[in-house]
């Protein structure tokens, strides 16, 4: 049950109230307390007041009465008497009035006492004999009487009572204004009490109405936020735990949440069923998809499908699907419009829902219990304002509205679908006997078809062969013109090339013959120098002095030098007229290192250096290398190093070369590595370049203190550079100098190598050497292929420069256009020859010869190597002997292309 409400409004009332009446009780609490008070006090002070004006009227009394006395004592007349009387009854009234006051107090009732016995004693036992004596005697009589009762006069004592009560009556004031006092402080402290507990009520009352307002809200934006944060699930719900308007927006919320989980679960389950019969194009499994579907979402346990059709005249409705949970065939097969419920669906066009009695139904089994539906649900499916399928289903338990309303979402499309599906099926068949004709004609079609194409085969190849037949009569013919004009080049260049040669031939028979007569007109006195100088050093000639035998001596090693500068100026000369013979052949390396130990062991003994060689690693035993060059090579590189280091050591290290650049590997993938390691004098890092050039040494000291020529290296270079490798030098001055030798394993280049050997074996001696200091750019991006030309040039004594890309070409160019010869590969990566040579032609507008060097052997590609401006070409593999035959026409001719 829900418990009453209260309302924001009525617990902020009941918290002002409570308040309110705190204040209110306080407030009366503290007036009464405050009137008390002021009772207290004014009591106080009346008391006060009266007990001392009592005192005052009983002194004034008694001394109204001493003084009637004397009077009636000095004059004697009567009326003083009765003045006194009148006196002694008030002082009498007096006391007794007094009395009465101070009748709570007791010292103060003593006191009163005392002075009521001290006056009755005075008058009686003073005034009134005084008096009677006057009446009775005389004047005298009563003033001796008087005199002589002085001494006992009870005067002093009614002085003193009357002050003691005096006193008396002042401490009980100061006792009493002390009790005051004491109350009002307390009354103080009583009143700040109560404001501090009201404050306190206020606030209890503030805390807990607000705190019981907030926790109510904030419980609803807890909800929310919890809805957002998940993304919109609207499963949470706002617990109700207040009782005022916060529960009736809690309420509300909720039942807002409710409707929308509920249009969020039809939306849903109406989207599955939509994409369940998405695709479907045939009516039967689209009615088993629909029941299926629709009746696990509203707990169905039966349904049926019917679906409109028109038979002879006759509309029916014909089942088209079922739904069972016991898989029960179910449902009459069909009805006429308005038979049965289904037919009266189909005519009204309502959706119907009733309950049914067991008994009229269908019973549902489980393994557990028999049971029947106890709801029905029949619902009319419209397309075109028609009727075309009916659904049904039974449920065990009710349809909720939200089942109903799923159902009436689900009929929105479902007519559309439905009817698509009836068109789909109907274009089907269609489709269906028309592929069986289209069928039919095909065969027919590709019958014909492969009788056209055999005719099509047989006109293509008699195409082809005509047009091969006039391919090559058009190559034929410019072939023929070319040999033609090739061979009245030649004919020309022959004739230049004859005149040249034998110039040349002639200056070169003179440089040879001068060499070998200088050679043979300085070796002859050279010789006898040396022989007699010798002779001259010997011990035996004791004719000598030892002055005249140092002469000698320096003579002789003079000579020696002369011997030597002559050899390595012949070896330059034989190298730079491309005469060095190169030998190629297995040479065992492991033979090396005591070879080498034999030739320098007694250098290293005379200069008492440490002398080692070592293998490191695995080497090959035999390497294809000229053995001749490479020991040259090595004896160079070992005479310079124990020339040039005076203690230490001198190390040879022989290996396979420890890292292959790509470049190396081009050339062969197969190095060795041998260094010449000295601790001498070591060579500045800016000559380690010149030092490789000929005539070329580190300063003038060093050829005054180790005499030398500077031609080793620069022989020791080419060298290397004609068995394929290359020399590298680290050193330091003053620490010491490392050269390496780097040499490829021929074997590979071995069958190029023998390919231009044989060229050049064939080449009939040359009259005239047109190649002599040629230059000639060289483009290939293959190693191998710049690596045989270049030999090959270069043994003719051509300047070759090569390049492995079109780009390499145009940078040469760029920098240097004095070429005789520019020989381009076709086929490169990136920019191929043909637009280099158009580049070259076009925009840098250069007319050297251009000979393309290509794979391609059509006469397409001859064309195109021509319109884009070659001079002429080559095609590979390239016949030594065609090449330089080609070269030496465009060498000696005077080119210009168009
Ligand atoms: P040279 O006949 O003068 O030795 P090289 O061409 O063999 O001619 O050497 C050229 C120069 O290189 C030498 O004069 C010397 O200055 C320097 N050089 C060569 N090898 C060494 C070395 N191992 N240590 C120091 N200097 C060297």
């Amino acid at each position: 049950m829900v418990k009453r409400k209260s309302s924001i409004r009525l617990k902020v009332t009941l918290g002002y109230i409570v308040i309110i009446v705190c204040v209110l009780l306080s407030s009366i609490l503290i007036l009464e307390k405050v009137t008390v008070l002021n009772g207290k006090r004014s009591d106080v002070t009346n008391r006060n007041l009266e007990v001392h004006q009592m005192i005052n009227t009983v002194e004034q009394s008694i001394i109204q009465i001493e003084k009637k006395q004397n009077s009636y004592i000095l004059t004697g007349e009567k009326r003083y008497i009765n003045e006194y009387e009148e006196q002694r009854i008030n002082v009498l009234n007096d006391l007794e009035n007094l009395k009465n006051v101070v009748a709570k107090q007791s010292n103060e009732k003593i006191l009163a006492l005392d002075l009521e016995k001290s006056v009755n004693k005075w008058i009686t036992l003073i005034v009134e004999p005084s008096l009677k004596i006057r009446e009775e005697k005389s004047e005298s009589a009563a003033t001796i009487f008087l005199k002589q009762k002085v001494e006992n006069a009870e005067i002093p004592n009614i002085n003193r009572s009357i002050n003691r009560l005096r006193q008396e009556q002042n401490t009980i004031l100061n006792d009493d204004t002390e009790n005051l006092e004491h109350t009002s402080v307390q009354l103080m402290w009583i009143f700040f009490i109560l404001i501090l507990s009201i404050m306190l009520v206020g606030l209890f009352v503030s805390n807990y109405v607000s705190k019981n307002i907030i926790q109510a809200i904030q419980n609803v934006k807890k909800t929310i936020q919890n809805i957002r944060q998940k993304g919109g699930d609207l499963k949470e719900r706002i617990d109700i735990i207040s009782r005022d308007e916060v529960r009736d927006l809690t309420i509300e919320t909720n039942q807002l949440l409710d409707q929308l989980e509920e249009k969020e679960w039809v939306q849903n389950n109406v989207n599955q069923i939509i994409y369940a019969y998405q695709g479907v194009n045939d009516i039967h499994t689209l009615g088993d998809v629909i029941l299926s579907e629709i009746s696990q979402v509203i707990h169905a346990v039966h349904s049926v499908f019917y679906l409109r059709e028109e038979q002879d005249n006759d509309i029916l409705y014909v089942k088209k699907g079922a739904f069972a949970e016991n898989n029960l065939d179910i449902g009459r097969d069909s009805f006429k419009l308005g038979e049965g419920l289904i037919g009266q669906v189909a005519k009204d066009g309502y959706m119907y829902k009733m309950a049914v009695s067991p008994e009229n139904t269908h019973v549902i089994s489980t393994s557990l219990i028999d049971t029947a539906p106890r709801t029905l649900l029949l619902m009319p499916v419209y397309f075109n304002r028609q009727v075309i399928a009916v659904l049904e289903f039974a449920t065990l338990d009710t349809f909720e509205e939200k089942h109903v309303q799923l159902l009436n979402k689900v009929n929105e499309t479902l007519g559309i679908s439905i009817d698509s599906v009836k068109r789909t099926m109907h274009i089907e068949s269609l489709l269906s006997d028309s592929n069986r004709l289209t069928e039919e004609l095909q065969v027919q079609s590709e019958e014909l078809q492969v009788q056209s194409e055999e005719l099509q085969t047989q006109s293509e190849e008699l195409q082809a062969q005509t047009n091969e037949l006039s391919t090559m009569n058009d190559s034929l013919a410019t072939r023929t013109k070319e040999a033609e004009a090739r061979t009245r080049e030649l004919a020309l260049a022959n004739r230049d090339i004859e005149t040249q040669a034998r110039e040349i031939a002639q200056g070169a028979k003179y440089k040879s013959e001068f060499l070998a007569n200088m050679s043979h007109e300085l070796r002859t006195p050279l010789n006898s120098i040396l022989l007699l100088s010798e002779m001259l050093t010997d011990q035996e000639n004791s004719h000598l002095s030892d002055e005249e035998k140092e002469f000698a001596k320096v003579i002789h090693s003079s000579g020696q030098d002369l011997l030597e500068l002559i050899n390595d100026i012949l070896d330059l000369s034989k190298i730079e007229t491309g005469k060095v013979n190169i030998e190629f052949s297995d040479v065992n390396i492991s033979e090396l290192p005591t070879i080498l130990k034999a030739n320098f062991a007694h250098f290293a003994k005379q200069k008492d250096l440490t002398y080692h060689i070592e293998i490191l690693g695995e080497i090959p035993n035999l390497f294809f290398t000229d053995e001749l060059r490479l020991r040259q090579i090595l004896k160079n590189f070992l005479s310079n190093a124990f020339k040039f280091t005076e203690q230490g050591k001198v190390e040879v290290r022989i290996q396979s070369a420890a890292l292959i650049t790509e470049e190396m590997q081009k050339v062969s993938d197969d190095w060795l590595e041998i260094a010449v390691e000295d601790t001498g004098i070591g060579i500045p890092k800016e000559k380690h370049s010149i030092i490789f050039e000929s005539f070329h040494q580190v300063d003038g000291a060093t050829v005054r203190k180790y005499g030398g020529t500077g031609l080793g290296l620069a022989i020791s270079k080419e060298y290397a550079k004609l068995l394929g490798g290359f020399i590298q030098v680290e050193s330091e001055e003053g620490i010491g100098s490392t050269f390496t030798l780097y040499l490829p394993n021929m074997r590979q280049c071995q069958e190029n190598i023998e390919a231009m050997q044989g060229s050049l074996a064939v080449q009939p001696e040359e009259k005239v050497n047109i190649f002599q200091g040629k230059k000639i750019l060289m483009i290939d991006d293959d190693r191998r292929n710049i690596y045989s030309m270049r030999t090959l040039l270069e043994s003719k004594g051509a300047i070759v420069t090569s390049g492995e890309s079109g780009l390499e070409c145009l940078q040469k160019l760029q920098y240097n256009t004095d070429y005789d010869a520019v020989l381009m590969d076709i086929m490169m990566p990136g920019m191929n020859g043909y637009e280099v040579i158009q580049i070259i032609r076009e925009q840098m507008n250069l007319d050297l010869p251009i000979i393309a060097v290509t794979a391609k052997a059509m006469e397409i590609d001859r064309d195109q190597c021509m319109k884009v401006g070659a001079s002429d070409y080559i095609s590979k593999p390239l016949n030594m002997e065609q090449l330089l035959s080609i070269l030496r026409v465009w060498l000696t001719k005077e080119v210009k292309v168009k």
